[in-house]
């Protein structure tokens, strides 16, 4: 007997292209108004399934549970701390990858409104391999398709949460969320199928996340950032500068040797410049290799007059690195001496570091254990 080859996976409904949902709603007889509906259906919280989509009627439920994958992803673990501000998800993906996502919650405080932020991953892993990274240090697996990275907000949009209790959902209750590429992998790598994640998630008939709402965190990959000018002028756009000269970069963010400082910074001066957007320079303090004030003197030359600001983040230590964060004081300092050479500069709220909140780091701690079949609630 002749083995058949494996069938190709069904389209997911959260990347079907809505003229291919209207042609295959048209060929079964269903009225023009139908897209919208099964697309805005599929997108509601309250969502589990095609099944859930009671507007509709049963026959087409069945078919379209047929014809379409409801997700791309299977959540196996939700982590919660701080008080249930911050989750993190792990995802199975179709061919046994795994890759995470967090929410982060900021209370509103002083009259401004709570903020939710989604961190998202774009590869399955990441070959660009900085050292101090457990995503870098595990390696490139493959890219995610345009349905696996929108899959993932979508986790967040739909049932998890509400196990954490009724004031979790980010989206019923607080009214939008902001959506950053900082999870696995380098989104620039894998530019098409981001790009079409972005369109996908501001389309209004879906979820109509704002690309205001949305950042692009890349290592510096410059053809990429080019393009985010040309294509994607409303999104906000991160560099992971993390050192002030190439040759310590050429070690900590090792893509550094196609893309010097020079060449990333006029990348994103450009992007400045064009989009009047500001541009975050992230930082992350590693004790007594990049945290040295002369060190903060020449990371403020370079961030100072252009649209740009200095993002620090206190090193998350991974178990394959022996490097450690800058302690607080030394953060302080350093801080100090980027704003007293007039440049804007923020801390980076270090929450979620319980749940191995950075790139990775969970996936790495997993490797090669079984997972529950259904999502696993660990309180922290
Ligand atoms: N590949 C992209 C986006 C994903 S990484 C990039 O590098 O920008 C998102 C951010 O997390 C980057 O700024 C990265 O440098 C940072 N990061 C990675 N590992 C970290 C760690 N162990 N501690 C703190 N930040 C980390
Ligand atoms: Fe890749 Fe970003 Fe991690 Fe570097 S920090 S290895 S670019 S995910």
């Amino acid at each position: 007997m002749t083995e058949l080859p494996l069938a190709a996976p069904l389209p997911a409904i959260s990347e079907v292209p809505p003229s291919l949902l209207a042609a295959w709603l048209a060929a079964r007889g269903e009225p023009a108004f139908r897209t919208a509906q099964v697309l805005g259906g599929a997108h509601r919280p309250s969502a589990a399934g095609f099944a859930d989509l009671s507007d509709l009627p049963g026959s087409l439920r069945g078919a379209l549970a047929e014809a379409f994958r409801f997700s791309t992803i299977r959540t196996s673990h939700v982590l919660v701390t701080d008080d249930r501000l911050t989750a993190k998800a792990v995802h199975e993906l179709g061919d046994g990858q795994r890759i995470e996502s967090v929410l982060m919650r900021a209370p509103g405080s002083g009259g401004r409104r709570p903020r939710t932020t989604i961190c998202i991953s774009s590869q399955a892993g990441c070959a660009v391999g900085c050292p101090f990274c457990a995503t870098g240090q595990a390696g490139f697996a493959r890219q995610l398709t345009p349905g696996e990275i929108v899959d993932q907000v979508l986790h967040w949009h739909r049932s998890p949460w509400q196990a954490l209790g009724a004031d979790w959902s980010p989206t019923q209750r607080e009214g939008h969320y902001n959506i950053v590429f900082m999870g696995m992998g380098e989104p620039l790598a894998n530019a098409d199928r981001v790009f079409r994640a972005i369109e996908l998630l501001n389309d209004r008939r879906r979820l109509g996340v704002g690309a205001r709402h949305i950042t692009v965190s890349t290592s510096g990959v410059v053809p990429g950032i080019d393009r985010m000018v040309d294509e994607l002028a409303q999104v906000n756009l991160a560099i992971s500068l993390h050192a002030p000269d190439d040759e310590l970069r050429d070690r900590l963010v090792p893509i550094n040797r196609k893309w010097p400082i020079a060449a990333v910074l006029e990348a994103g001066r450009r992007f400045a410049r064009v989009t009047r957007r500001r541009v975050s320079l992230e930082y992350v303090l590693i004790d007594n290799l990049n945290d040295a004030p002369g060190q903060a003197a020449r990371l403020a030359a370079l961030a100072r007059g252009w649209l740009s600001h200095v993002n620090l983040i206190p090193l998350n230590p991974t178990p394959g690195s022996a490097w450690s964060g800058t302690p607080a004081a030394g953060v302080r300092a350093f801080a100090e001496v980027v704003r007293n050479a007039g440049v804007p500069v923020t801390v980076r709220d270090t929450r979620g570091r319980e749940i191995e909140a950075a790139c990775g780091q969970l996936h790495a701690q997993l490797a090669g254990r079984p997972l529950p079949s259904r999502p696993d609630l660990v309180p922290a």
